[in-house]
């Protein structure tokens, strides 16, 4: 045998690209930068050495998000897109022994559990989407490892309790990495840095590929105490941060308002779509993030005519728990109303259901 076995079973990430004019199907930003910050971008990267190597585990990235968050330089991981920090996570703290995350969540963790051999425990999320935690509670005190949790969480889009968190946090203190993955945290205006601060063992994961809109740059970070980001960083691929993303993430890590304002927007937006899909007798979730989760009798065909109209959403409805479900991400005031008006034409339609 060539491969081993745990990488022949797994199936691969789950998803196909589709063109589409509207494209609501992966929680991206609208729109990419204005063309005056882009090339102002641009220009500064003009500057930067090509053949030289980047700073060894992108330091002055981490300064620059240190200053930022007012956390230790020291306390900072950077590499590229978060999704590599939970692979770096789960060789930190869980080769030969245990992944602890909830169902439905963010596919990566259980993949990264598989591909790199730790016992994998997925417990279910209570129908209404809360913490199992009596559940959580059994299995996190029987092993060691580390836990992954989204929150504010996907693909369901709601926040988990703070009181919540705050007891499985008592439970894991000994023997658990503890990963809260913030990668939407901008559209809950939710922090986990005082829990951070106040937990060795604790880790914020952060992206620019959500509320910075910056999916292409490929950058993720992660804040812990300096104790534990010291370990992480052995464990990201020494120069893999390119000079080039450095660069661009710093210039970018200074647009606050510009990102406020646009996650501002994009709230807004959130509610007043979440409104419009009440409003046409659809079973939508709530959601701090910036996508809605709904349900619709038929999904498959919801899913493929939308798409025949040039709108891109996502399905959901393979998920257990997530029966009929589909995603989609908000967008421009424009985008959601071509990806509103579409969707009442295909539930008017007489073929439907
Ligand atoms: C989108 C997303 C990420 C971001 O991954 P990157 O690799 O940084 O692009 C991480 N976690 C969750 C839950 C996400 O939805």
């Amino acid at each position: 045998m060539l491969v081993r076995e745990e990488i022949l079973r797994l199936p691969g990430y789950a998803y196909t690209g589709y063109e589409a004019e509207v494209k609501l199907d992966q929680n991206e930003a609208a729109e990419d930068l204005p063309p005056t910050l882009k090339s102002a971008l641009f220009d500064k990267l003009q500057t930067v050495p090509l053949h030289r190597y980047p700073d060894l585990d992108a330091k002055r990235l981490r300064r620059s998000i240190a200053a930022h968050f007012k956390w230790p330089e020291n306390g900072v991981v950077v590499s590229g897109g978060s999704n590599t920090l939970i692979r770096c996570l789960t060789i930190a703290g869980a080769i030969g022994r245990s992944v602890v995350s909830v169902k439905p969540t963010f596919p990566i963790y259980s993949d990264q559990a598989r591909v790199l051999g730790a016992q994998l425990f997925e417990v279910p999320l209570k129908p209404d989407f809360s913490l199992p935690l009596d559940e959580l509670r059994v299995t996190l005190e029987q092993h060691a490892g580390v836990i992954f949790l989204a929150n504010p969480a996907a693909p369901t889009g709601n926040k988990f309790s703070q009181g919540q968190l705050e007891e499985l946090l008592q439970v894991t203190s000994k023997n658990w990495i503890f990963v809260i993955d913030e990668a939407y945290h901008q559209f809950a205006g939710t922090s986990a840095l005082p829990l951070v601060a106040q937990y060795p063992h604790v880790v914020s994961l952060r992206t620019f590929s959500k509320a910075y809109g910056l999916g292409g740059l490929r950058i993720g970070f992660a804040l812990a105490q300096p104790e534990l980001a010291t370990e992480i960083r052995k464990v990201v691929m020494p120069f893999s941060v390119s000079s080039l993303q450095v660069m661009a993430a710093e210039t970018v890590l200074e647009l606050d308002d510009f990102f406020k304002k646009r996650v501002a927007t994009t709230i807004s937006e959130r509610e007043r779509v979440s409104e419009a899909l009440k409003g046409l007798n659809l079973r939508t979730y709530p959601s701090v993030t910036n996508f809605i989760l709904f349900s619709v009798p038929n999904p498959a065909y919801v899913f493929e005519t939308l798409l025949t109209k040039g709108v891109l959403i996502r399905r959901q409805d393979h998920i257990k728990g997530l029966e009929g479900a589909l995603r989609v991400t908000i967008g421009s005031k424009d985008q959601n109303n071509r990806f509103l008006e579409s969707l009442r034409i295909v539930l008017g339609e007489e073929s439907y259901g």
